[in-house]
């Protein structure tokens, strides 16, 4: 699977909630969204619904686990993109944290907006 973004992303966040940390088998998520016209996927993918509306897909070929696609209905669609499936490091920046009651311990908040839960705004 590859994929090809432009733009600039709407925002971008880590995530300590349970599903994410046990979807990613790691401590929390790193991601960025963008509009779906400015992601085009290529290749193989594989899925499945973790929740209502939001499909998380993988790379069946080496298990990646790349993109995610958040129907809202009415409010719309979103493509969630980890960041540790980018070429580079460095090209995004977090703007929040969400599920912070499930973050480790020993892991120390970003210097950016905390939510409890789901982020509200
Ligand atoms: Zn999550």
């Amino acid at each position: 699977m590859r994929f090809k973004t432009r733009g600039e992303p709407k925002r971008g966040g880590l995530c300590h909630c349970m599903t994410c940390r046990k979807a990613h088998a790691s401590a929390f998520n790193p991601f960025v969204v963008f509009e779906p016209a400015a992601v085009e996927i290529s290749g193989l993918t594989a899925g499945w619904e973790s929740s209502p509306g939001y499909v998380r897909a993988f790379c069946p070929v080496c298990g990646s686990r790349v993109v995610a696609v958040n129907d809202h209905g009415e409010g719309g669609r979103e493509i969630e993109l980890s960041l540790g499936s980018f070429d580079e490091a460095g090209w995004f920046r977090p703007d929040y944290e969400s599920w912070t009651v499930r973050r480790e311990p020993w892991l120390q908040p970003l210097c950016a907006p905390q939510f409890a839960r789901e982020r509200t705004r």
